[in-house]
């Protein structure tokens, strides 16, 4: 049965976010209308690692480490062919393993990890992933973050899963100032009920790659527009911001996006099979 988690002190973790003129109360309700409003935009938001079962999960997040989602899919199709299970990967070829991995990048490192991590779930948890987080971050390559989308999708704990997207943007909505995912994982949580922690985090995700971007934010399109602090730090102009929109929302993209607004259940597959017909 799945439980939440309450994120609690941790050791080493400063001061929640610095005094600002607006009340924890406001900025709660401000920080809810925005998790509506993203809801509303993207009712078919989703993890888009591809997996089938916990342990290709947390070796799928392992390998996304500095690469793409869509990298990491395509790889992990012929890895969980050729090694199914934590026991099979355990005994994989380090230079076969290594073969597969490399279009993920440090591959000799992710291959060790991958290695390591196979072993440690046959030597201690039967060729199963715990799922506590306490275990979880004790397994190689695995840190809070991996634990996080490992809990909150495999196994319904909720989770905030802060990355590089979701800190950049937990900053720009002034959820947080901190720059360290796990203080920026405290201040989130607290604005938020347990149960909704895990689809927030997916639709801040699919928010910052789709319209707000790290570099180019595209402000004039935003559907958080109204209540976000930062708007003007893009595009402003609605037409131009448009044109920056990426994914479903990219101009050109409207079949895709009618047919995820469609069957938001099947949504995944669906991105599956617009990926398969990309060049
Ligand atoms: S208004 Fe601009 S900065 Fe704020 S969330 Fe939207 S795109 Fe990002």
């Amino acid at each position: 049965m799945a439980t939440s988690r309450t994120p609690g002190a941790a050791p080493g973790v400063a001061a929640p976010r610095q005094a600002s003129a607006e009340s924890l109360l406001a900025l709660k309700r401000r920080a809810r209308r925005i998790n509506k409003a993203l809801a509303e935009k993207y009712p078919y938001a989703h993890a888009e690692l591809d997996f089938r079962n916990p342990f290709e999960l947390v070796v799928a997040t392992v390998l996304s480490a500095q690469t793409t989602d869509v990298l990491v899919n395509q790889v992990t199709k012929i890895l969980f062919a050729r090694y199914p299970d934590a026991r099979a990967m355990s005994e994989a070829d380090p230079a076969e393993l290594e073969a597969i991995l490399q279009p993920t990048g440090f591959f000799r490192a992710k291959t060790k990890n991958v290695l390591a991590l196979s072993n440690r779930l046959v030597d201690e948890y039967n060729g199963e992933v715990p799922g506590r987080l306490e275990d979880l971050v004790t397994l190689p390559g695995v840190g809070r973050k991996t634990a996080n989308v490992v809990l909150g999708n495999a196994f319904g704990v909720p989770g905030i899963t802060v990355d590089t997207h979701f800190g950049r943007l937990a900053r720009r909505f002034g959820w947080t100032q901190s720059e360290d995912p796990v203080q920026v994982e405290f201040d989130v949580a607290e604005l938020f009920e347990p149960r909704d922690w895990t689809m927030l985090s997916h639709r801040v995700v699919f928010h910052g790659r789709r319209v707000c971007h790290s570099r180019k934010p595209a402000c004039g399109a935003c559907p958080v527009a109204n209540w976000c602090p930062s708007y003007g730090l893009g595009e402003t102009d609605p037409l131009k911001a448009a044109k920056l929109l990426k994914y479903e929302l990219a101009p050109g993209s409207e079949a895709l996006l009618e047919q995820l607004l469609a069957e938001t259940h099947r949504a995944a597959e669906i991105r599956m099979e617009s990926q398969r017909r990309l060049p």
